[in-house]
């Protein structure tokens, strides 16, 4: 169908079409062949293309090319530089949230200016839209008038922001009883916000003291986004690319600092400090709303559940339908809500009750309280397509940097020679390192520092052992140390490991993250168990229920039910293998044990909690088999000799073994076929990762190794999983036990230097590793090829859109001059000069095997260019050479105009987007008349006329402009 539209608009000739259509060849070749050929058509095509894929697919499929094709609009709009309509589009979102509160006075002057007449008016102001609504509607008729209307729009928003009157300043002043509203409202959101708890209940840190920026990052490329993602941009404009929509999702794995980052935009709010525009925020948790068990409407579940005004309920109410727009929601962990969002059941009417998920899923979609702020947080996995098609944008937070690791340990230690030896430590120990890029995981090593220092040899290296040594600190900071030191203290504590081992695990069953006294009771958890710090009292802002207790983290409950699966002999024969499978656990405890104290009492209720919240559930059950796999591995079966039965315990972790060899099987049967003459590829399937990470918690090189035996493949490809360097710790573990070399696709992670440094230990098998887009940098680089140099099957190496810099060409240099093997290095959109063009050259002089170099968006200039020309010129391997976008001028081309004449293999030039002239490719052509292996060189986007083009490509077929 794409083909068809394509050949009726004329952008495929028949000849194409049938090029494409070919009878009897597989379909995703057929896909492949016609990507290529809408590529090669440049970028009209492409953005045709895409509409027209969008015209074709089904709305769900088609959503997420809207974000593709309006950004390669965007880019084309900005090549073609600005007139006032185009600014319009390309700057729209932050223009419609200007002119939300001035629509009058932007209405106004468009009368003025004789662009606009009364009748205008209406369409805008219709009262049932929304400001922002307003907004829209207004540019939108701007734009039908023409380019003189939209300068003078923009004029207009132009002078309001000169006059220094905040364009917001044209709101109302709100009213004696909502300003109270939001004092009180204020108050009791700094109070909630202001500690980060340590040991449950009785210590707390100031958040002030150790907040510490985690890395923020939009999931959708934007091309006038530059840098990292600062606090207040996760609410505001910036990277927009759904503007109906009013919610933002923040994005993260379990302890990435989901909470605290919402915790930390509360307190700014509260005390004045950042989001003033908005005028009341109501922060809601996800987790507490679970036990909300009556129907409330809107009105209710604002005042109820955040703050109750104390005079003029309905007055305040009118006030935030009224001004949607100055008011902001937070919703913080959505994957813990019982019910997986869904977007079937509408509601509109703010008065109307309904369950609380109900009114959650229409705040979100908008449907409710249209145009109100929402900043929503969850895991990945909780995240499917009907919720993304109601986001405005998608930030992704990816924990702590580097740098951020440092500053937390600073911040956590006021003696700042322990912080230096905590850091020295974890210098030591990049296995550990790693996992401190989660802030729990870093926070957790920086309370444990003297087990930390005291442990040398056995330093942690898995995420079991950080928490194994979090439960010795908890433990060994309450008891007096001898009765431990007889015990050990895994034995002087059993019962309460027992105890809050079944607590977590049931409520890890039935999706309960908030435990009553009741529910304690039942699981036999005491005062004394209590004590012990891993337990924290539930904060609830509506502060009307009784006494509730949370664990520290999600991540402690898991690793609690984790304890109970593997020392309790409650557990049925198949609780092992349903935690692997990821299937329910809610009936694997003794189910007279069972309570379901969290759940509907119906049946027909439980039916339907039970058909929504699988999904939501998986992440956790993930983190707890990981952890079971960490705790039944050999090395800490020592742990459990005199708490239970070593039989039971060897029983279980032959069970954990096989299953995760079971599980490997399956992914590997999914491996389809290669069609002839391409390569057998396996994209790894959700659960790869995990199943992965399981097997390195194990530290059983046999089992790792049983695992790869059978998996062959010439290609693995991981990208967009979410891979960061505790990732690339388990993935080396593993795969450096395949028996062929591979290539390894990790674009579009988190992998950075601390990662690229673990995957070191399975270089020897990898042909070609593909890092594009991972913050990587010279110092990851350097690392890398001091191994790789001497990994006789590393060939290729790919890192498009990294953070390299001159620095690293030095490395690459080294390594063209001593592999005469080496086939493919890409280094494009980097930061590479003409010094770092220079490096390389030196490198490709003495060099006699590269075939393809790629260094695309770079700045290498005319003396980089030559620089490159004069090494490669008597190539007789180059096939393919890119310098596209590195502002290469005539001087430029007249010296690569010499490879052509003389190299006797290079096939494709690609020199797009550069400023050479007529006379640069004159050159060329002149270059090119004695040479017939050339097939192409590319030259759109540079210094020619109209003409020009037409009269060279009519004298040289092999250019394409
Ligand atoms: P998530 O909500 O993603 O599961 P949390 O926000 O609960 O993660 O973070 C878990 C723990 O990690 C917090 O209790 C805190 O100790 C630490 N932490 C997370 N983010 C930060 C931060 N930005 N600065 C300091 N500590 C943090």
């Amino acid at each position: 169908m794409v083909l068809d539209v394509l050949l009726a608009q004329g952008e495929l000739t028949w000849e194409d079409y049938q090029n494409v259509q070919v009878p009897g060849r597989a379909l995703y070749t057929n896909a492949r062949q016609l990507l290529d050929l809408v590529y090669a058509k440049g970028v009209d095509t492409c953005g045709i293309f895409f509409a027209a894929l969008k015209q074709v697919l089904p709305e769900v499929q088609g959503a997420g090319f809207s974000s593709l094709s309006s950004c390669s609009n965007v880019e084309e709009k900005e090549e073609t530089h600005g007139t006032s309509a185009q600014t319009l589009l390309t700057q729209r979102p932050s223009l419609i949230y200007k002119l939300q509160d001035c629509i009058d006075g932007a209405l106004k002057a468009l009368v003025q200016s004789g662009h606009f007449t009364s009748a205008d008016f209406d369409p805008v102001q219709l009262p049932i839209y929304t400001p922002t609504q307003q907004a829209r509607r207004l540019l939108d008729l701007v734009r039908s008038k023409g380019e003189s209307a939209a300068a003078a729009v923009l004029q207009y928003i132009h002078q309001k922001q000169e006059a220094g009157s905040s364009l917001n300043e044209e709101k109302l002043t709100p009213p004696k009883e909502v300003l109270k509203y939001q004092k009180k409202l204020s108050s009791s959101v700094c109070a909630q916000s202001c500690f980060l708890s340590t040991y449950g209940g009785t210590s707390h840190m100031s958040l002030d003291d150790i907040y510490t920026e985690g890395q923020l990052e939009l999931a959708h490329e934007c091309v006038d986004v530059q840098g990292p993602l600062g606090l207040e941009d996760i609410v505001g404009t910036v990277g927009t690319v759904n503007e109906e929509a009013d919610t933002v999702l923040v994005c993260g794995e379990a302890g990435s600092g989901k909470s605290t980052l919402l915790q930390r935009l509360h307190l700014l709010w509260a005390r004045g400090a950042a989001l003033q525009y908005y005028l009341l925020l109501f922060p809601f948790s996800c987790r507490r709303l679970n036990s909300e068990q009556r129907e409330l409407s809107v009105q209710e579940l604002l005042f109820q559940h955040c703050c109750w005004p104390d005079r003029e309920q309905e007055e305040i109410f009118q006030f935030i339908l009224d001004h949607p727009h100055l008011i902001l929601f937070t919703f913080d962990g959505l994957d813990e809500l019982k019910q997986s969002f869904s977007d079937e059941h509408r509601l509109c009417c703010p008065t109307q009750r309904a369950p609380v998920h109900i009114l959650l899923f229409n705040l979100i979609q908008g449907s409710l309280l249209k145009g109100v702020r929402k900043v929503v947080t969850s895991r990945p996995e909780a995240v499917g397509p009907v919720l993304k098609k109601h986001l405005c944008k998608e930030v992704l937070l990816k924990g702590f940097s580097p740098n951020g690791i440092d500053c937390f340990v600073r911040k956590h230690h006021s003696d700042p020679t322990v912080a230096v030896k905590v850091l020295e430590s974890l210098q030591a120990n990049t296995a550990l390192l790693g996992l401190c890029h989660s802030p729990v995981l870093c926070w957790i090593v920086s309370q444990c520092h003297k087990e930390l220092l005291g442990c040398g040899e056995g330093s942690p290296q898995t995420i079991t052992d950080v928490y194994l040594m979090i439960l010795q600190h908890f433990f060994q900071r309450q008891s007096p140390p001898k009765s431990t030191v007889r015990l050990g203290w895994q034995q002087g504590h059993l019962e309460t490991i027992l105890h809050l081992g079944q607590l977590a695990f049931e409520g890890i069953s039935t999706t309960c993250y908030i435990f009553s006294g009741a529910d304690l009771e039942k699981c036999d958890v005491t005062e004394k168990d209590i004590c012990m710090g891993f337990l924290t009292q539930s904060k609830d802002m509506s502060s009307s229920h009784s006494k509730c207790y949370e664990f520290l983290h999600v991540t402690m409950q898991c690793f609690f039910a984790a304890l109970y699966i593997v020392l309790s002999s409650h557990t049925d024969r198949y609780a092992i293998p349903k935690l692997f499978e990821l299937q329910e656990l809610r009936d694997t405890g003794v189910s007279s044990m069972c309570f379901r104290s969290c759940l509907p009492s119906t049946d027909q209720e439980e039916q339907i909690v039970d058909s929504e919240h699988a999904v939501a559930e998986t992440p956790n059950l993930q983190i707890t088999a990981t952890f079971v796999s960490g705790l039944l591995s050999q090395r800490h079966q020592s742990l459990w000799l005199h708490c239970c039965s070593t039989a039971m315990v060897e029983k279980k972790a032959r069970q954990v073994a096989r299953c995760l060899s079971k599980g490997m099987q399956k992914h590997f049967k999914s491996i389809p076929q290669p069609v002839q003459g391409e390569k057998k590829s396996m994209h790894a399937m959700p659960g790869f990762v995990w199943l992965i990470k399981c097997i390195y918690e194990m530290q059983e090189s046999r089992i790792a190794k049983e695992a790869m035996s059978k998996l062959q493949v010439d290609h693995l490809k991981l990208t967009y999983c979410n891979i960061g360097p505790v990732e690339c710790t388990a993935l080396a573990y593993v795969l450096q036990h395949l028996r062929n070399a591979v290539g390894i696709q990790l674009d579009n992670n988190s992998v950075g230097d601390v990662g690229v440094e673990q995957l070191l230990p399975c270089m020897h098998i990898c042909k070609s590793l593909y890092l594009r887009n991972n913050n990587i940098t010279d110092e990851g680089i350097h690392k890398l090829i001091a191994k790789v140099i001497q990994c006789d099957n590393f060939q290729k190496i790919a890192l498009f859109n990294n953070k390299l810099t001159d620095a690293c060409t030095q490395h690459f240099s080294h390594l063209l001059k001593t592999r005469q093997d080496f086939l493919s290095l890409r280094l494009g959109n980097n930061n590479i000069t003409e010094e770092g063009a220079k490096q390389l050259a030196e490198g490709l002089k003495s060099n006699h095997s590269l075939k393809h170099l790629g260094l695309w968006g770079n700045k290498i200039g005319d003396v980089g260019a030559e620089a490159l020309a004069s090494a490669l010129e008597n190539s007789d391997t180059l096939l393919w050479l890119s310098l596209v976008g590195n502002g290469v001028g005539s001087e430029g081309a007249y010296a690569l105009a010499n490879i052509i004449r003389n190299s006797t293999s290079l096939e494709e030039l690609w020199l797009t987007e550069n400023c050479i002239t007529r006379a640069g490719v004159e050159c060329l052509i002149e270059a090119l008349e004695h040479n017939t292996h050339m097939k192409s060189v590319w030259l759109r986007n540079n210094d020619l006329s109209l003409e020009e083009v037409k009269e060279m490509a009519q004298r040289e077929s092999r250019l394409t402009f």
